[in-house]
């Protein structure tokens, strides 16, 4: 195992994953903007490292800072939690021509993924069912398109191989359409992702978001942890996730899981990495990978008691994985509500000084952040804040914890979206389950 190690990003993921490392007995140093010297990960890593200014470009996204981090304190390896360069291959690379060890999948694998168009290659070769689309970078020739819109039936989407964060994407309802969307999604993917290649796909009217977690080692093992449904989505962000999906039958997880497992095998892949799938009509079909530890991981962790940042520090320092698919249990449910920093009506970025901070507790409840009493979210980065886990035997149990956890939680100061998951949770729908990825919007009256 490690003796040492970089944390390559901030708040309640650098918190999370240095618990991982006090627990594996491996110090810690915490590279931190001018703005974050009073994160609480980084008052109880062994060492710390200012690496720049408030902005991420100068601090979280600045390799050369990082990897001078690395090199001072004499770590060994670097995790880069999730954001920020976590998906940069060329950052994977650097790392590991430095002499450093980055906790995750390889760049080769990392380019591969990032580009969705090899991603989707990648995964029908593997076996794992994808949207149906032409799944190769669209040209110029405009007759060309049309006629493949056609073949595809509309509604189709434009997206951009490079795209990422919910941003990249138009839907084409029409035949009129479909060029002006085009030459858009092209301009926009180049500027916001120096990638102005983009590709076509049917466009899935009613589905759910539902992803599948795995686990790849260096020795051969790849296994799947299930999957999680984080349908309840406002701008392609996820705002509530749960697991297991409701509805799910034990058939269709085995069928996908395995699946995925498989294409981890086939490509090589290393580490913790997810598959996001839509699913609609009892279909399942592949949108992307996640090469890296996601923001709604502890939902999976408390439905199979696997530390998934811990199997990610292990698999990296080149051990086995802990468990064999076999040893996979999927024990009760788990909902996660995202905690943000923002305005529960205007949804708004909050940020200021939290004057009191009361953490919930009780069975099954579980609070994942950074914050504390006289704690100042800064206004430079995401305004999540915090994630609120509730485990119990039933959904309903989950549901019935959280609601107690939401009303115990006191973070006064500054707005948060609290409200807004009070509300979901009490909402009758939601509580039926199997919600499509439109549902909140509609319920805020927004799509
Ligand atoms: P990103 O990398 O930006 O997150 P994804 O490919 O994961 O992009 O898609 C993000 C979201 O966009 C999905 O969760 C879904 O809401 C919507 N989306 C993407 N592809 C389709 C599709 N073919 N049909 C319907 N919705 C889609």
């Amino acid at each position: 195992m490690f003796d040492k190690i970089v944390i390559a990003n901030r708040g309640e993921i650098a918190l999370r994953i240095l618990r991982a490392c006090k627990e594996l007995g491996i110090k810690v140093v915490a590279v931190h903007s001018e703005a974050d010297r009073d994160l609480k990960h980084v008052r109880l890593a062994d060492e710390s490292v200012c690496i720049g200014p408030a902005a991420s470009a100068d601090s979280y996204l600045n390799i050369p800072a990082i990897i001078s981090a690395a090199e001072v304190t004499d770590a060994e390896a670097i995790h880069p939690g999730y954001g920020f360069l976590s998906e940069n291959a060329d950052f994977a690379e650097k790392v590991k021509q430095s002499g450093f060890v980055f906790i995750g999948p390889n760049a080769e694998t990392i380019r591969m993924m990032g580009d969705k168009i090899s991603a989707k290659n990648a995964m029908i070769a593997a076996g794992v069912p994808c949207v149906p689309g032409n799944n190769n970078p669209l040209s110029d020739d405009h007759k060309k398109n049309l006629k493949l819109a056609q073949e595809i039936g509309y509604p189709v989407i434009i997206k951009a191989a490079g795209g990422g964060g919910g941003r990249g994407m138009r839907t084409v309802h029409t035949e009129s359409t479909l060029l002006n969307a085009i030459a858009m999604t092209k301009a926009e993917a180049g500027s916001a992702f120096g990638n102005a290649t983009v590709y076509m796909e049917k466009f899935l009217e009613d589905p759910r978001h539902i992803e599948f977690q795995v686990l790849a080692d260096t020795h051969g093992n790849a296994i799947h942890l299930g999957e999680r449904d984080c349908s309840m989505q406002r701008r392609h962000q996820k705002v509530v996730e749960e697991a297991p999906a409701p509805g799910i039958t034990e058939e269709q997880r085995r069928f996908i899981g395995e699946r995925c497992a498989k294409a981890c095998k086939d490509i090589g892949y290393l580490g913790a990495g997810t598959f996001e799938f839509l699913y609609e009509k009892g279909e399942f079909y592949f949108i992307e990978m996640n090469t890296r530890v996601q923001v709604e991981h502890p939902v999976t962790e408390m439905v199979t008691g696997i530390d998934i940042v811990k199997e990610q520090l292990r698999i990296a320092a080149g051990e086995p994985l802990s468990v064999t698919q076999d040893q996979v249990k999927i024990q009760g449910h788990a909902i996660e509500c995202r905690l943000n920093a923002e305005d529960p009506v205007t949804f708004m970025p909050c940020p200021g000084t939290i004057n009191q901070f009361h953490m919930p507790g009780g069975p099954g409840i579980r609070c994942e952040t950074h914050i504390y009493n006289g704690y100042k979210v800064p206004p430079y980065y995401d305004s999540m804040i915090g994630k609120l886990i509730a485990h119990g035997e039933s959904r309903k149990s989950a549901i019935a914890r959280m609601n107690t956890a939401l009303s115990e939680i006191i973070i006064d100061g500054i707005k948060t979206n609290i409200p807004l998951q009070h509300d979901i949770m009490n909402d009758s729908a939601f509580v039926a389950g199997g919600q499509n990825i439109h549902y909140l919007e509609k319920k805020l009256g927004i799509y």
